[in-house]
């Protein structure tokens, strides 16, 4: 995704883009050859439908993209990887947030999970001419981000188990020249982070809690926590197969909290960043976690293991607590926490809990404006008594079953800082199926919206 952003170029293609009933003005104002060729292959201009329209010399006269009504990014996701090698231009008339979207779906457009394909796939070879008044910089970080999360929840999990993870988020503070540590192994029990160990323990790997901070303590503090169990078998209450055939994502949502971090850092946010990733795989061995154990965590909160397949919210408890000894006005956590969420809202649409109004709002609007919606669902306080313990205080796998990404988030509840905005967000961090410029696999799901928010928030320096 490297130069594929280009500056102006006399002899780049044009791409007009227009909405479907605004095609007859534009045939009306174009010769015979190019009204025969729309007509020929009937051509409509419906949202991402092209085409390429040639020139009496057989060149490339012309591309025809449909597009929504606002354009979305992925109106343009489908052209890079369809054009023919070349510069191409957008003619549009549109406000600067949509210019900005079209060139970040070019991007994205571009991008192919192919480390491990025999042959490398082609290489994208159509250009994009940065449209006017678009920061190429800010939309290549954002391309970069989305790639990095792709990127890290694709990856096979013998590739990446909790020391690649740490790795990977070394990577990126190192980049932005950020603070880097990480607590492992049985130095979480002596670092009173029990929780973490109890569900990480069984594995060759050893579990982790990776701590990145960057930019001035004196502002506002923002905390970023994301769930990093490499791999899921279930533990001992292992999962089907058809169950643990994705398992390798559910560290989406530390790939989803380094992403936010990506774009933080590289648009230079008014903040004091901390990301928290507490990395795990969840496997089964002799000294794995058993359902009725009752383990420890920093908060002091003694957990019920109702189920040892529901250990996202456990390690994350550890991480939410060392959140708040931070003092952050905002915290967020990302996860691929409950199956539950996905029967609510389906594959595509995130779960949003928070705390706070004010703070909801401003991360459903940006997300509405950066097209990267989430939906938001209840703190429901009248189920709080179901995650009680029957022993410990609480329990991370109640009853029934009902109501499961609510009593999940109600679960982080106890642990999340009260007294800072907390946004927890329930995705599903992978394509189902192939759409352009979404295809099938890893996939960041909120991360615009929440650096929208944050950026609306606090600001650039
Ligand atoms: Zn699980």
């Amino acid at each position: 995704m490297k130069d594929v952003l280009v500056s102006k170029n006399e002899n780049a293609v044009p791409i007009y883009l227009m909405q479907s009933e605004d095609l007859k003005d534009w045939c009306a104002g174009a010769d015979d050859s190019a009204n025969n060729w729309l007509k020929t292959h009937d051509f409509k201009a419906k949202p991402g439908e092209s085409i390429v329209v040639p020139g009496p010399d057989g060149r490339i006269a012309c591309v025809v993209l449909g597009v929504s009504a606002p354009i979305s990014l992925w109106d343009v996701a489908g052209l890079p990887k369809s054009l023919p090698e070349g510069t191409y231009a957008l003619e549009v008339t549109c406000a600067q947030d949509q210019r900005d979207a079209c060139a970040l779906g070019w991007l994205l457009g571009c991008y192919a999970y192919s480390k491990f394909k025999g042959a490398a796939e082609a290489s994208i070879k159509a250009r994009l001419v940065t449209p006017d008044g678009t920061d190429a910089s800010i939309v290549q970080a954002f391309a970069d981000a989305t790639a990095l999360v792709r990127d890290l929840i694709n990856a096979p999990p013998n590739e990446l188990g909790p020391t690649a993870l740490s790795a990977a988020a070394k990577a990126v503070a190192d980049q932005f020249g950020a603070t880097f540590k990480e607590t492992v192994g049985d130095d979480l029990l002596t670092n009173n982070y029990p929780a973490i160990h109890a569900v990480g323990r069984a594995a060759e790997d050893a579990p982790r809690l990776i701590e990145i901070s960057w930019g001035s303590p004196d502002l506002p503090t923002v905390a970023l926590v994301g769930k990093g169990v490499c791999f899921d078998s279930g533990g001992l209450d292992i999962k089907s197969a058809a169950g643990m055939k994705l398992m390798k994502k559910d560290m989406g949502g530390s790939a989803h909290v380094l992403g936010i971090a990506h774009c933080v850092m590289a648009m230079g946010l008014k903040v004091h960043l901390k990301v928290l990733i507490p990395a795990v795989e969840n496997a089964i061995a002799g000294n794995a976690m058993r359902p009725g154990d009752v383990v420890a965590t920093r908060a002091g909160i003694t957990v019920e293991i109702g189920n040892t397949d529901a250990e996202g919210r456990v390690i994350l408890a550890d991480a939410l607590t060392r959140a708040g000894e931070a003092n952050p006005e905002v915290v967020i956590d990302c996860a691929t926490l409950t199956g539950a969420a996905r029967v609510a809202l389906g594959t595509e649409l995130p779960a949003l809990f928070c705390n706070n109004d004010t703070f909801a709002d401003e991360i459903l609007v940006a997300g509405q404006n950066a097209n990267d919606p989430l939906w938001r669902m209840p703190l429901w306080p009248g189920y709080r008594k179901m995650i009680e313990g029957k022993v410990a205080d609480i329990t991370n796998s109640p009853d029934g079953g009902y109501a499961g990404a609510i009593t999940a988030a109600l679960f982080l509840e106890r642990f999340a800082p009260a007294d800072a905005a907390w946004a927890h967000t329930d995705i599903m961090a992978w394509n189902i199926s192939s759409k352009p410029g979404q295809p099938e696999g890893g996939e960041a799901m909120g991360m615009r919206a929440f650096v929208g928010a944050l950026a609306t928030r606090f600001g650039k320096i």
